[in-house]
């Protein structure tokens, strides 16, 4: 078993305790992992406000130099941490691979982004300038599906804004996150970045505690909700990137063999786990037994096995939990729809499920109108895309969305009339650090990504002198 720390004020700490973190392919304890109690909670956000003044000092320039030197320590390191991705998030080796490479990338591009002043005014009047300051002790909290390039989305902007930071990983995923904080011990000045773990418990203490002045959070919905209460009281900023149900609406005109596979690896890519994975299919009549028989086709050719072993193109879902969930929605499809791959749990050790598309289901099926995060895809067929339109909208969700259509036009006028965040047209998860990323109605708030999510880390300062 590897030797993990918290980090804290600069130190490594062993923490308050310790707990198991499993490794879903194979549903056994792999590793240790140190966690941190209330006190240790209070030590950290301690060590971020004590860094906060010459942090939020130190010239820009050198902030964003210092932000490149942890890409570059990253990159280094990118194949250990995704081998211990691997082991604690159960995705295949490649996909790790790719998620290192975009948490490099993230780094790098905000880094290269400014923080400007802007003018608002300057004649007879007077001069408006806006000026845009640390906020002070950032809370990053992060989910388990994707929690290296989840943390990055966060270090990046907090970091290059001047903010100091405490960061809580998921339980079930802490090990890569303290790896990083490792790389921040030998780069940072002590208490800019602190990484506390827990086991579900801390959330409360640090999204309401009156020393953070921001909450970037990254989780489900209910979560999320839970979040906004807590730091109502202090009415700190929060960014909230929350849980979604995508819908993909394929268009009449698509080539049918393409179309399917790229809606078939929008929907299983990482187990399904991805807020914005598809969710839902919609395929016109004309072309729906078709494109069900593409999909069930490429559903019984996957290669599902633990991500460690070459050749695996599914992994397990993440943690017992979310696999007696997805469990739940498969007997909901079979119910409700008809199975026509997948359907089952695999009989071996670990969290693996068969990647499961359902067709023929009720349009109220909690499959359709949920977030099942798992490799299980619904699939149903539609008439008239404007009532169509009408039925996609018809959720709580709005986080993104996709449309594919070989009339490019007609497809992103139907793009225009999705309430989302984000859609896509004839591609999927183009998630781009350059591009602001928000949810709409219950999927978040804020944005996440882009010069806007950047800003997101800053205080808007008005000095507004007489002429
Ligand atoms: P989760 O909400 O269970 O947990 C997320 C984090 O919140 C974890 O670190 C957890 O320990 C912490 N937490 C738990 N209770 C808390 C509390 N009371 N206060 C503060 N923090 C608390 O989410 P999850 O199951 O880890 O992640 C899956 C969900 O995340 C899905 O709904 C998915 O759609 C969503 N997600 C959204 C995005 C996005 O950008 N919109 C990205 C990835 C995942």
């Amino acid at each position: 078993m590897s030797n993990f720390s918290l980090l804290i004020d600069g130190k490594a700490h062993p923490g308050a305790g310790i707990f198991d973190v499993i490794n879903p392919a194979t549903g056994q304890a792999f590793a240790q992992c140190p966690r941190a109690d209330s006190a240790l909670l209070d030590k950290a956000v301690a060590a971020a406000k004590a860094a906060f003044p010459a942090w939020s000092r130190t010239p820009a320039e050198a902030r964003a130099a210092l932000v490149n030197a942890l890409a570059d320590a990253l990159e280094q390191r990118s194949d250990e941490f995704a081998r211990l991705l691997t082991s604690e998030q159960g995705k295949p080796l490649p996909q790790a691979q790719f998620e290192l490479m975009a948490s490099v990338g993230t780094l790098r591009t905000f880094a290269a982004m400014k923080i400007e002043p802007v003018t608002l005014r300057d004649d007879e009047r007077g001069t408006v300038i806006e000026h845009r300051k640390a906020l002070g002790v950032v809370a990053a909290i992060t989910p388990w599906n994707f929690p290296v390039v989840l943390m990055m989305n966060k270090v990046g902007p907090a970091l290059v804004a001047g903010n100091t930071m405490v960061i809580k990983p998921a339980p079930t995923t802490p090990l890569t996150s303290l790896l990083f904080g490792e790389i921040c011990r030998e780069l940072l000045p002590a208490g800019v970045i602190n990484i506390i773990c827990d086991e579900n418990d801390l959330g409360g203490q640090l999204t309401s505690h009156p020393d953070v002045a921001k909450v970037a959070f990254t989780g489900s919905t209910a979560t999320g909700r839970k979040v906004m209460q807590s730091a109502g009281d202090g009415i700190k900023r929060v960014t909230l990137e929350l849980g979604g149900n995508d819908a993909a609406i394929v268009l009449d005109d698509v080539d049918v063999a393409d179309a399917a596979a790229k809606v078939f690896h929008g929907a299983m890519l990482n187990a399904g786990q991805i807020c914005v994975a598809i969710k839902r299919a919609y395929v016109p009549s004309s072309i729906y037994d078709q494109f069900c028989t593409e999909l069930a086709r490429m559903a019984e050719a996957m290669v599902v096995d633990d991500g460690a072993r070459q050749g695996a193109e599914i992994g397990p879902v993440q943690n017992r939990a979310q696999y007696e969930k997805v469990k739940e929605f498969l007997a909901d499809a079979a119910a409700r729809g008809a199975v026509i791959a997948g359907g089952a749990a695999l009989d071996r050790p670990g969290y693996f499920i068969a990647p499961t598309i359902v067709r023929d289901v009720d349009r109220d099926a909690r499959i359709v109108r949920e977030e099942q995060f798992g490799p299980v895809l619904p699939v149903l067929p539609y008439d008239d895309v404007d009532a169509l339109i009408d039925e996609v909208n018809d959720s709580p969700y709005g986080l993104a969305g996709t449309v594919w259509g070989k009339d490019r036009q007609r497809a992103t006028e139907i793009a225009m009339q999705i309430e989302s965040g984000t859609v896509w047209v004839n591609q999927h998860l183009a998630i781009d650090p350059e591009i602001p990323f928000r949810g709409a109605k219950q999927s978040g708030l804020g944005a996440e990504l882009g010069q806007a999510g950047l800003h997101e880390y800053t205080q808007a300062h008005i000095v507004n002198i007489a002429a």
